[in-house]
């Protein structure tokens, strides 16, 4: 990463942190400050009282300077009180909103983005980056030290420069001192960079763990892999794998701990003689009555003072260079762009909802594969015509309907809705145009009506009437608290557990509720009884009313009330027409599809 690089991300990060809490970031660099100063205030008033005692000054002037320092003392440990106060309140206001800003960008990203295995991986290692201590909080404690050592460097330097200046002290002995002490300092500068990354490797190896273990709670605690985990006796696997990433982390951690204790010692040693040093110079001046003993004790304290914060300095240096390297991963992700969002033409809203969809040789491929999912797709329907979308397992049906309510872009060829690209289309007027009960739908812990009706209020009257249309009204009028009750127990120690049918049943209300003009039902009857499922059936006109409706099943027997019926194989539409033109085809897949499956209802 370039120096014009880093700069950028640090501005990045601190202009963002920022604008989360002014308050916070003012509170670290006043705490960082005042911590900064605090040692300087009895190290100065310090040697001035024993300067005095020495020279016999009056009681009152010792008073003074006594009440000096444990007054300013005292005032700078109300205000770095009040800060930590305020910061502890503080970060946590930060940490919500900082997550509320992920979560944020997570919900505006495109369905394409949130599917994108990368992007996930991204997001997940982020999150555990976060945890281990890196982006936000690293920055925030690189800022403290910032602010900490410069004002630590420039009051020694303010308070100690005048060493120098003490002609009485022979020059090859001040050269000396300042020579060791450039030496101890690069020798600091030189343990601290080898021992921080040494730490810096440890934190990594730990953020991989962390990954590999979160997944492993969530197996662990997630009751869907309970059953499996139980039945198919895989404790002992799981726990093996999470022990050895265990016993990997704790033999890096004692690497990292030697390593560092290593890198350090030649400083501390170095730090020590340069004391020593420092001390015999100074009393010897001292003694030769040329230096008092309150400087002695100023002196060598600054110097230590400077010494650390030339450290600290450093190693903020550091760690702002690695902490930017996560940094630019994080900001990488945040600013992943969401193409959807290009077009801006208004959907027609036709109150004969006649819409014209085509299929113009349409090809995809899923991001990062090489297999296309679609190829050369082509197919034309009106609003208020029923497709069925037929194939095999893996023949693309779902990839088609993710095409046709841009979750994804094609990859070649194009989607036209009434002539117009369905990419010149404002993207939330089209998503407004349907509604689609996926395979994989979910439910959410919230209130059956506010499941139904994706919102907070809604019209109670129709929630119940689309409930009933889906064939839940039974189940509902047994629900004492009808519209109110809460699915699952997630945040409802009454909520109710609904069976896959149930869910299902919700789901297509949800679907009827949003009353858009294209109605697309993926495998809809697939968790639901015989009985539940062909009463569907017999009702899916009257569920669907006008709209145009969109069908996907591998049974092919509920496609026939269909106007049309697209057979999928391979990626590819290899026929379509009407039940009775495919039946007809003697050697069609549709026929031998057809026939394979109606043995079974002989
Ligand atoms: P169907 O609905 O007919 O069962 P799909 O449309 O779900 O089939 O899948 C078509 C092909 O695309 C399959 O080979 C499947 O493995 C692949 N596929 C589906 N979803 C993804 C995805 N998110 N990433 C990569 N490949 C996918």
């Amino acid at each position: 990463m370039t120096f014009r690089e880093h700069v950028s991300i640090f501005g990045r990060i601190a202009r963002m942190l920022f604008c989360c809490s002014r308050v916070y970031i003012g509170c670290i660099v006043l705490r960082s400050f005042v911590e900064a100063i605090l040692p300087y205030v009895p190290v100065y008033f310090s040697a001035k009282l024993i300067d005095g005692l020495i020279e016999g000054r009056s009681s009152e002037v010792l008073l003074t300077y006594a009440g000096i320092t444990v007054g300013s003392v005292f005032l700078l440990k109300m205000i770095q009180t009040y800060a930590m106060a305020v910061e502890r309140q503080k970060c946590e206001e930060l940490e919500r909103s900082e997550r509320w800003m992920l979560s944020l960008k997570t919900m505006g990203m495109a369905y394409a983005s949130i599917e994108d295995s990368s992007v996930y991986a991204q997001r997940e290692r982020i999150k555990k980056e976060r945890q281990t201590g890196y982006c936000s909080w690293m920055f925030l404690s690189t800022l403290e030290m910032l602010v900490f050592s410069t004002v630590s460097i420039i009051a020694s330097l303010a308070m100690a420069g005048s060493f120098l200046a003490i002609d009485e002290i022979p020059e090859v002995m001040r050269f000396a001192i300042i020579g060791l002490l450039l030496l101890t300092v690069v020798l600091q500068v030189w343990g601290s960079s080898k021992s921080e990354l040494a730490l810096m490797n440890f934190y990594e190896s730990c953020v991989d763990a962390n990954v590999y273990s979160d997944k492993f709670e969530n197996y662990v605690k997630d009751y869907h892999s309970g059953k499996d985990i139980r039945i198919y006796g895989m404790e002992k696997r799981l726990l093996r794998d999470f022990m050895e990433v265990d016993g990997k982390l704790n033999s890096a951690y004692h690497q990292s701990s030697k390593k560092q204790v290593i890198c350090t010692f030649p400083a501390v040693l170095l730090r020590e003689l340069l004391k020593i040093f420092a001390y015999i110079t100074l009393i010897g001046a001292a003694v030769s009555g040329t230096l008092s003993a309150g400087s002695i004790v100023k002196y060598v304290s600054c110097l230590l003072l400077l010494l650390n914060g030339v450290s600290r300095l450093a190693l903020a240096l550091q760690r702002t260079a690695v902490n930017n390297t996560y940094l630019k991963r994080y900001f990488s992700w945040l600013d992943i762009p969401n193409p959807m969002y290009k077009g801006s033409l208004t959907v027609e809203k036709r109150d004969d909802n006649e819409y014209d969809v085509e299929f113009r040789d349409v090809s995809f491929r899923y991001p990062n594969t090489e297999a296309y999912a679609l190829r050369h797709v082509n197919l034309k329907f009106k609003v208020g015509q029923k497709l069925a979308v037929v194939g095999e397992n893996g023949s693309g049906k779902t990839t088609f309907i993710k095409l046709l309510c841009r979750l994804y872009d094609p990859t070649e060829g194009e989607i036209l809705l009434n002539g117009v690209n369905i990419q010149k289309y404002d993207y939330d007027e089209y998503m407004a145009v349907f509604s689609v009960v996926f395979q994989d739908f979910k439910l959410f812990s919230f209130s059956l009506g506010q499941n139904v009706a994706c919102a907070e209020h809604y019209d109670a009257d129709r929630v119940e009437a689309c409930l009933a249309a889906a064939g839940f009204g039974q189940r509902l009028e047994e629900m004492q608290e009808g519209l109110q009750t809460c699915l699952y127990r997630d945040f409802a120690e009454n909520g109710v557990e609904v069976s896959g049918g149930e869910a299902q049943k919700i789901a297509l209300a949800r679907a009827l509720y949003k009353d858009a003009p294209f109605i697309v039902l993926d495998e809809p009857t697939a968790a639901l009884d015989p009985v539940a499922e062909y009463e569907v059936y017999s009702r899916f006109n009257e569920i669907v009313g006008n709209k145009t409706a969109i069908y996907i099943s591998h049974r092919l027997a509920s496609c026939r009330f269909c106007d049309k019926i697209a057979v999928f194989d391979s990626g590819r539409i290899i026929s379509q027409g009407s039940h009775e033109k495919l039946y007809a085809q003697t050697d069609g897949k549709y026929r031998e599809l057809w026939d394979a499956q109606a043995q079974y209802y002989v």
